[in-house]
């Protein structure tokens, strides 16, 4: 399928080809025709997807039909969205698919001051994209009006409400005007995000694709046993190999970050951390010289990372494993993105062993074990007696063992087994998107 049989506008034609895309991706295809008449849609699919043009492209195009020619420019479509880099990315998504269509966005988010985000929304904008913290403050604050939402995107749902959401988003939503087409994204399905989705949606079509599964089977995986105080050893040792060019790793601590950034910076690695305690500006700048090339390496945590989207991202190193195995996969799906191919190596200290265990339970597969390398983990009696503590342990579940947590495994497992929609399947022609 072409863009050209979406029935696209030639504006939104033109643009994406200057990004190089030639094809939809497989949530593209599905969601674009359904929310271009209209209706809602419930869309199961994640970040690297391509799910921000499958909604961004019909918006601009309904919005571009009915906006054209009109000089004022009110908020028409509202994009809610958990992280600060996600809002940035969708934002970014709209400047690149809509430069020809004259439709206006503005990016709004918490943790940097509100003056200039106050003087675009002064300036007229047609398409808002917002987290839900900053979106009720300057809404409070008098500077926005949700009356004239035509279409809503709920982005992310499920990281919404992981993320403590939840009341913002049931707030947000009272403010909504009834009359309205949603559209509705979440990663995962479990209980509570349907019961969301039911509270909002109008008799919405369903789209869903697989991406984790075909995520993990592009990206070559291994694992190095390796002891906790080596871990920064194997890391220089790994990253001395200049056909690296680029490589987020991955630590558990935002204090463990800041203390492998420092390490690889004594040895000349230039790399910068992002996490929570990062301001947002400093989050950015990293973000920013990571993409273009300037730093090799960025040393980031999960909530840090969420949604990063960096073009021709080839290595993650997970420097410390997950103790949610579903992490790894969303880790690890940092590369390998639209159909690029990517490596993720991951160390495996003795405590993490049993972490590794539930992975590769996840996964179905067991990751490769490196096995010569100069850091090699020495099995002595102490060692020998920890690792078969983790081999008797029956299987832990992995904490927090929430019941959605259980909701998400059985996702998990049924995509992996080929339950669910996925129509599209391979991704792999698929260009990976210039740098912009
Ligand atoms: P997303 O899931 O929206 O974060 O998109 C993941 C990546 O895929 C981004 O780098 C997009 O630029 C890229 N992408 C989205 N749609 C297409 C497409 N049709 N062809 C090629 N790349 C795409």
């Amino acid at each position: 399928m072409t863009f050209q049989e979406l029935n696209l506008i030639v504006p939104i034609q033109k643009a994406l080809a200057e990004e190089g895309y030639t094809q939809p991706t497989p949530i593209q295809e599905q969601a674009i025709p359904i929310a271009l008449q209209g209706k809602d849609v419930l869309g199961c699919a994640q970040t690297g997807t391509g799910k921000t043009a499958a909604f961004a492209i019909p918006i601009l195009q309904l919005l571009h039909g009915t906006k054209a020619g009109k000089p004022n420019h009110h908020i028409s479509s509202l994009i809610l969205t958990p992280t600060r880099e996600l809002a940035l990315q969708i934002g970014e998504s709209f400047d690149a698919y809509g430069k020809y269509t004259g439709i206006r966005n503005q990016v709004i988010f918490g943790g940097v001051g509100q003056h200039q985000q106050t003087q675009g929304l002064k300036r007229g904008t047609d398409v808002l994209i917002a987290t839900p913290g900053r979106l009720l403050d300057l809404i409070d604050q008098g500077f926005i009006d949700l009356r004239n939402i035509e279409i809503f995107v709920l982005d992310e749902a499920d990281r919404m409400l992981d993320m403590g959401f939840i009341n913002d988003v049931k707030k947000l939503l009272r403010k909504l005007p009834a009359k309205k087409q949603t559209l509705f994204f979440s990663a995962t399905m479990p209980k509570d995000i349907q019961e969301l989705a039911n509270t909002i949606l109008h008799n919405p079509t369903k789209v869903a694709v697989t991406p984790v599964s075909s995520t993990v089977e592009i990206i070559a995986q291994s694992v190095y046993y390796v002891e906790k105080p080596d871990k920064k050893d194997l890391l220089r040792h790994i990253l001395s190999d200049s056909s690296i060019a680029s490589a987020l790793v991955f630590t558990r601590t935002k204090h463990g970050a800041n203390k492998v950034e420092k390490d690889l910076n004594a040895v000349g690695i230039r790399s910068e951390a992002i996490h929570g305690n990062k301001s947002q500006n400093a989050r950015q700048a990293a973000l920013s010289n990571f993409k273009s090339g300037k730093t090799r390496v960025l040393v980031a945590t999960d909530i840090a990372a969420r949604g990063i989207d960096v073009d021709q991202l080839s290595h993650v190193i997970n420097f410390e494993l997950p103790n949610v195995p579903e992490t790894y996969v969303h880790r690890i799906g940092r590369t390998g993105r639209a159909g690029a191919t990517g490596v993720a190596i991951s160390f495996c200290d003795t405590e993490e062993r049993a972490f590794l265990k539930d992975i590769n339970k996840l996964i179905a597969k067991q990751i490769p074990i490196v096995d010569e390398h100069p850091f090699k983990v020495k099995i002595d009696g102490k060692a020998a007696a920890a690792l078969a503590a983790v081999e008797a342990a029956t299987h832990k579940p992995a904490p927090p063992s929430s019941a959605r947590n259980k909701d998400r495994k059985s996702y998990w497992q049924k995509r992996r087994s080929g339950g669910g929609g996925n129509k599209g399947g391979n991704n792999a022609n698929r260009p990976p998107r210039a740098n912009s």
